[in-house]
């Protein structure tokens, strides 16, 4: 068995389309635009890559956006000052804070500083306990576009076995919890590896589908997945240089060899990467309906 590649480039493409049209028609209808906050704090070379994309979609899509590039000296005070400020910006209904930090400042009291209304990134405490009890405003970027993946390329998810390798605050867990709710694209059977799991391989071989975001290029091999199962690689690990200076970039699954037993699987780059950004222009959207008590 050859794997149907899924494409989370096409998926994102198609959904941006649709958040397009949407966005026109608020204008249209109720002169409301959409606005995002994106603050960056330092010159970290990766997080500039991820701000600048997020600020280039924003304005593809019609979505208002503010990009804030902070010194890496500024101090905890004056970064809590400009959330306020963002916080009581009726222009502004979302904010995004590119992690991470710079070390003297801490980043929790910088995410639970954000007006929850505004949180985009679903990070706040508040939209962490609505998502574990289903009643999320606004689910978390990654977590919610492998779950659009899923859903978007027909994979059925419905009691099926689902194995996560990690459990992060941002992927892991928050996966997870959206899978394993009683909903429509949900309902699975979740089972959550970590560094502390006794035999991952006899988790792995089990899963019909299996989510992975381990942060380790091979985490997952051939002999660990069993025929047919769907692979989701969220993975993002940089492995050396082209000639030319570009990164290269693998995720977390052996590609080649997993790809002869899949039945369908994300490629790194072009996979679940193109869907975290394109999440979050739709929990943008989503924060001015609600601001302007659409829904
Ligand atoms: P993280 O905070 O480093 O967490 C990694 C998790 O994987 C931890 O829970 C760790 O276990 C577990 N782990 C590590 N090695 C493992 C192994 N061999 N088997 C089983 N579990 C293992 O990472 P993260 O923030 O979740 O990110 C994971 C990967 O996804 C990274 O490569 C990151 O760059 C990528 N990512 C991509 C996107 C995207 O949009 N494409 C977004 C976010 C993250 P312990 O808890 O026991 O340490």
């Amino acid at each position: 068995m050859t794997a149907k590649i899924i494409s989370g480039t096409e998926t994102a493409r198609q959904i941006r389309e649709e958040l397009k049209q949407e966005i026109a028609s608020l204008k249209e209808k109720h002169n409301l635009v959409p606005g995002l906050a994106t603050v960056l704090v330092g010159a970290d070379p990766a997080s500039q890559v991820y701000v600048g994309a997020k600020e280039k979609t924003s304005k593809e899509l019609g979505i208002y956006s503010e990009r804030y590039d902070i010194p890496a000296e500024t101090t905890q005070a004056e970064l809590l000052a400009r959330i306020d400020r963002l916080n009581k910006d009726p222009k502004i209904h979302g904010i995004l804070v590119q992690l991470p930090l710079p070390k003297h400042i801490k980043e929790t009291d910088i995410l639970y500083a954000i007006d929850p209304k505004k949180d985009v990134d679903g990070f706040h405490p508040v939209n962490v306990g609505k998502l574990m009890i289903g009643e999320a405003d606004y689910l978390p970027c990654t977590p919610h576009g492998i779950q659009q993946l899923l859903i978007r390329s027909g994979i059925e998810i419905d009691g099926a076995e689902v194995v996560i390798l990690g459990r992060s605050n941002i992927v892991g867990k928050p996966i997870a919890n959206i899978l394993l709710q009683k909903k429509e694209g949900a309902n699975a059977t979740v089972t959550v590896c970590h560094t502390g799991t006794r035999d991952i391989k006899f988790h792995t071989r089990r899963a019909d589908i299996l989510i992975v975001a381990a942060g380790r290029p091979k985490a997952v091999t051939a002999d660990m997945v069993k025929e047919g199962v769907v692979v989701i690689d969220v993975g993002v690990n940089r492995i050396g240089k082209t000639p030319e200076g570009k990164s290269i970039l693998v995720g977390d699954v052996d590609f080649e060899a997993v790809k002869e037993k899949a039945k369908a699987i994300t490629p790194v780059p072009g996979g679940v990467g193109p869907m975290t950004i394109t999440m979050l222009m739709l929990n943008t959207v989503k924060a001015a309906k609600i601001a302007a008590g659409l829904i």
